[in-house]
């Protein structure tokens, strides 16, 4: 069989985890088996779809790395891969289905609808949907009428007592009740529009998918499609609904739970590998034991069999994980890149949005290595490294005293270290400026610790701070040496 899946977003909203993650399996498990990935825009209801949500769908996976085989920005010849330019298509097959006595013209204006549904709610009944008042009228009959110009809807004519039996490959066999399916849903609409399930239907057979992998708030939906298809006599694809995204409440994963918009996520710093990531273990398995996977990994591993019924629980902070994992594997300079715009606005190189000069730049690049585990999001960087391109307010005098020691001490100290300066300032790298630290406080008999804490206040200006070796490496021994100076004399002067 060849493999065809698809993502079929109505641009009516912004991209967000639960979209992602349906268009990441169907990406998946396409890649898996060497099939096609379609992407195809249901934007029926016109009133709802906007340009902007077709734009963001764009740059949303152009971001994520996603990309799809045919669609309506790489072509293919299922196309045009767009419903709202497919419309006289639905109309011939809809019309189909009346000539085979499945579906019917109704001609029931909106106010009897409205009328019908307000009585019922009155009398507290219990039925619903379309009295079926129609569904009877004699087909020539209808047909001239249809032709004469009155305004009519397509409704699908549901057989009833009997059952839909499908197959799902994540659930199994399912089967409904027929009169428990929607009464005679519209197919096409009065203006000509079709339905999601008849456009859904039609294009599926027509771009000729042979997997429908949606998430399970269609699953409803999929009875009704079956009798469709039955009804046009086309072979159905296989369905696999997959297991909804939840936030930690078990209500469908929301605003109200956090981000749950791509874009708020990327805004906050997030990678587009670790979204990839955790968003492809929501409600699927790949290696046991295995927790950091590229694309490519996932795609390779990737299985019907290996995804979960039960709905997955959306976990913010193990997503922070992921990005904090991303993180580190990030090369110096592409490091640098990700967190370099954020650095800017933060002004770390002057007034804000002030760009570096090529020193600075470089020596931003070169400080990547003291932050690249202390940070979870690339905006973290700039006041991690301040005191790399502004000298640091002093501090009080206390934070310059080591544990169960004295400010005699501190300063005695903070002259020793004054001597390590010009051979820190020149070590190749943070790892021999920290050994070269180490073996001489064990020379002078101090305790490395005790030895760098004056240190590090005179550098950094505070008691915490990225590895001070490393810091001292890249600020130079001029500035060092400056700030050493600095703080010795506010603390000789008794200042607190
Ligand atoms: N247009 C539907 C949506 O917005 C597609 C549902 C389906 O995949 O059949 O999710």
């Amino acid at each position: 069989m060849e493999i065809r899946v698809r993502y079929a977003p109505s641009p009516t909203g912004l991209q967000h985890i639960g979209g992602v993650r349906t268009a990441l399996f169907n990406y998946l498990f396409a890649r898996s088996l060497g099939g096609k990935m379609i992407l195809r825009l249901e934007d029926t209801d016109r009133t709802r779809c906007d340009e902007r949500y077709v734009e963001n769908l764009y740059s949303t996976f152009s971001w994520l790395g996603i990309h799809w085989d045919e669609g309506p920005d790489t072509g293919g010849d299922s196309g045009p891969y767009v419903q709202s330019e497919r419309f006289e298509l639905y109309r011939k097959y809809a019309l189909e289905l009346v000539d085979k006595k499945r579906a019917y013209f109704c001609f029931c204006p909106q106010e009897r609808l409205e009328r019908l549904r307000a009585e019922r709610e009155a009398a507290h009944s219990a039925e619903t949907g379309y009295d079926r008042k129609c569904r009877d009228i004699d087909g020539k009959e209808a047909a001239a009428r249809a032709a004469g110009g009155e305004a009519h809807t397509i409704r699908l004519k549901i057989p009833l007592g009997e059952s839909t039996r499908f197959h799902d490959v994540l659930l199994g066999d399912i089967e409904w009740k027929n009169d428990d399916v929607n009464p005679d849903p519209v197919l096409l609409k009065s203006d000509g529009f079709p339905t999601y399930h008849l456009a859904n239907v039609v294009d599926d057979h027509l771009m000729r998918i042979s997997h429908v992998m949606r998430a399970q708030e269609w699953l409803s939906s999929a009875p009704l499609h079956a009798i469709m298809y039955a009804a046009f006599g086309w072979e159905a694809p296989l369905f696999c609904h997959l297991p909804m995204v939840m936030g930690d409440d078990g209500k469908k994963l929301s605003k109200r739970h956090g981000a749950a918009g791509i874009d708020e996520f990327r805004g906050e710093g997030y990678l587009p590998q670790a979204l990839i990531n955790y968003v492809a273990l929501l409600g699927a398995s790949y290696v046991e034991g295995k927790d950091l996977y590229t694309l490519e990994e996932l795609a390779a591993n990737f299985s019907l069999e290996k995804l979960n019924k039960a709905p997955a629980v959306f976990d913010y902070k193990k997503l922070q994980w992921y990005n904090e994992q991303y993180i580190r594997m990030q090369s110096d300079g592409e490091l640098a890149a990700l967190c370099l715009p954020g650095a800017v606005q933060a002004g770390l190189f002057g007034a804000a949005g002030q760009a570096p000069s090529g020193a600075e730049e470089a020596a931003f690049t070169a400080a990547m290595p003291l932050i690249r585990e202390r940070i979870s999001f690339p905006a973290q960087a700039a006041e991690k490294l301040r005191y790399l391109f502004a000298e640091p307010a002093l501090p009080a005098a206390a934070e310059f005293i080591p544990k169960k020691s004295d400010l005699k001490t501190a300063l005695k100290l903070l002259r020793i270290a004054r001597e390590l300066v010009p051979a820190l300032a020149a070590a190749r790298t943070g790892e021999e400026a920290e050994t070269f630290i180490r073996e001489e406080a064990a020379r002078r008999g101090v305790k490395p610790g005790d030895l760098m804490t004056p240190l590090r206040a005179a550098v950094t200006g505070s008691r915490v701070s990225p590895p001070l070796a490393g810091s001292i490496r890249i600020l130079g021994a001029e500035k060092t040496l400056g700030r050493i100076d600095r703080a010795a004399a506010r603390l000789s002067s008794g200042e607190p």
